[in-house]
């Protein structure tokens, strides 16, 4: 027997429509790469991604179509992830650092059919377009004063022109919860990009996951920025949360750096964040220089890489914000654990507690998760045993796009994340590594998350990553690789001396290498495959 309850398809143009209905004078202010600030309200967003959609339709999108997107995080895109995917179209945002082949593989291989992009973008747009015959439409998401006079771009269109021939009028489309809404291609850290599709239902269970109280624990009082990029995993379902819950949100645009961070959370009174490290590292290293402190921050998401236990702590105690550590990939929309802590745990010591609240985390409802050895066989909780890390759920890839083999992605229902991980008896789950990057000394794992957390608690260390480099006698030992904090020092010795007694003597790294700066991946996590390049044919002192 059937339930008998209304039958709604879980649709994103459904958290629009909410946010205008209920949330009509609520604010979105955004940085704009022309420079300034725009602002309106979800009455605006709602109005204006309707002419959108129309505009959508005049270009000949059509259902299932991708529109591809460079830019920011500012207003104009959220239009586009709106009006895309609430037509039936999908939302193809496009992370601008990937490197040029990368680029045009990720267009052609989703096939967009327009493309959008920010003012900060028209060199690369202009770089990209020999290359994407198939792109019918460039469209600069500007106003005709920033148009440029010229350009090799075939097709440019002015964005607030074509919105400005449109109406307001427009029905968002009813169709199946299960259509794709929107695609996000892997970073490519370890192997060519591979294309990730969403669909409306996965986006929407995603969002109502993301604001239960022991994950974002946001509500309408919220002010709410995110740092992490609206071309990287839909900025962790931020723009879909803030609707949801009629929360202000406050697009940063290109003003990724300390201070323009900081003075915009000032500046709008901004409650809550979330990106990865080192961004936060960069911020707590200018917050301290200038002696400041937020005067409305309270809380914060940081994932996307091994959050150091030091970052936790001084958030904490110097700046008194909550930071709560996540683990989650493009593959799992992309929450899937959040580090908070459970009733039982309210008597541990705050040292025990810290302990806990630096590992990867709980699994939110909604995602299930096991750790298995090199046979598949499921390892136990304790804490110690780690194995592969192994993810199902609503919002976890079942297939990547377009592939050439579909039904194989997964192993009985599970997909393996490539990372390798501990679960404890209480549920915490700790990364220790990619599988990539793992440390195999003396046929003995080394994790190199935990050497990096313990560097970057020195005093003297604004950054540092550890690689395995090939030894002569043990096949392979730790390198520790480190940027010192402006005007400061500290030698190879001084470094490995703080390693004692924190971890086997056995872990210690080999040596120390010091370097202006470390390579990121296009989302700001250390790039490990252009260190272990850089350190090729390493020689141990
Ligand atoms: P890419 O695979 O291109 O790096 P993703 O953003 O999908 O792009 O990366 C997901 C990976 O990032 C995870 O598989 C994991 O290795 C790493 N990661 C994400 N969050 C954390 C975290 N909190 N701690 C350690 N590693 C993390």
């Amino acid at each position: 027997m059937l339930g008998l309850m209304m039958h709604q398809p879980l649709r994103i143009a459904g958290l629009l429509e909410h946010a205008e209905k209920w949330h009509a004078d609520t604010e979105i202010v955004s940085r704009l790469a022309e420079g300034g600030f725009h602002r309106y309200t979800y009455a605006g967003l709602g109005r204006r991604s309707r002419q959108l959609a129309n505009v959508l339709g005049r270009l000949g999108i059509k259902p299932d179509d991708r529109v591809g997107t460079l830019a920011w995080n500012n207003y104009r895109h959220l239009e586009l992830y709106y009006a895309v995917s609430g037509m039936g179209a999908v939302c193809h945002t496009i992370n601008p650092r990937l490197f040029g082949g990368q680029l045009t593989y990720i267009i052609d291989h989703a096939q967009d059919q327009a493309i959008f992009f920010d003012l900060t973008f028209l060199p690369l747009a202009e770089k990209l377009a020999p290359a994407c015959p198939n792109v019918r439409n460039w469209v600069l998401m500007t106003d005709r004063a920033h148009m440029p006079e010229s350009t090799t771009l075939p097709n440019l269109r002015c964005y607030e022109d074509l919105l400005a021939a449109e109406s307001e009028v427009y029905e968002w489309p009813e169709f199946d919860e299960n259509t794709a809404s929107s695609l996000c291609y892997t970073s490519g850290t370890t192997a060519e990009p591979k294309g990730v599709l969403y669909s409306h239902r996965s986006t929407l269970l995603h969002t109502f996951a993301a604001g239960l109280p022991d994950c974002f624990n946001c509500s309408a009082q919220d002010v709410i920025l995110p740092v992490v990029p609206m071309f990287h995993v839909n900025a962790w379902g931020i723009p879909y949360l803030a609707p949801m819950l009629g929360c202000k949100l406050v697009l940063p645009g290109p003003g990724l750096d300390a201070a323009s961070l900081y003075e915009l959370f000032e500046q709008e009174g901004v409650t809550f964040s979330a990106g990865v490290p080192t961004i936060w590292l960069g911020l707590l290293a200018f917050m301290r220089e200038k002696e400041l402190q937020f005067t409305t921050l309270r809380k914060m998401i940081v994932g996307g890489a091994a959050c150091p236990p030091a970052l936790l702590k001084a958030f904490g105690e110097e700046l008194n914000v909550e930071i709560r550590h996540a683990w989650g990939m493009t593959e799992t929309s992309p929450l899937g654990t959040v580090s908070t802590l459970k009733p039982q745990q309210s008597s541990l010591s705050a040292a025990e507690q810290a302990e806990l609240l630096a590992k990867q985390g709980r699994v939110i409802y909604g995602v299930d998760m096991k750790i298995v050895d090199d046979t598949g066989k499921t390892l136990p909780h304790d804490g110690v045993a780690f194995g592969d890390l192994l993810v199902r759920g609503a919002w976890v890839v079942a297939d990547y796009f377009g592939t050439d083999t579909p039904g194989q992605l997964t192993t009985d229902g599970w997909f393996s994340t490539g990372d390798v991980a501990t679960i404890d008896a209480v549920g915490f789950m700790q990364i220790t590594d990619r599988s990539k990057d793992v440390i195999k000394s003396g046929g003995e794992w080394i994790s190199s998350i935990a050497l990096e957390n313990l560097a970057v608690g020195h005093p003297a260390v604004a950054e540092a990553a550890v690689i395995g480099r090939p030894h002569p006698k043990w096949s392979e030992r730790p390198l520790l690789v480190v940027v010192c904090r402006p005007s400061h020092e500290v030698s190879a010795d001084e470094l490995l001396a703080f390693y004692e007694g924190k971890v086997a003597r056995w872990w210690i790294p080999e040596a120390v290498e010091f370097v202006e700066e470390l390579p990121h991946t296009a989302t700001g996590k250390i790039r490990k495959t252009q260190l272990r390049e850089d350190f090729v044919g390493y020689q141990w002192p």
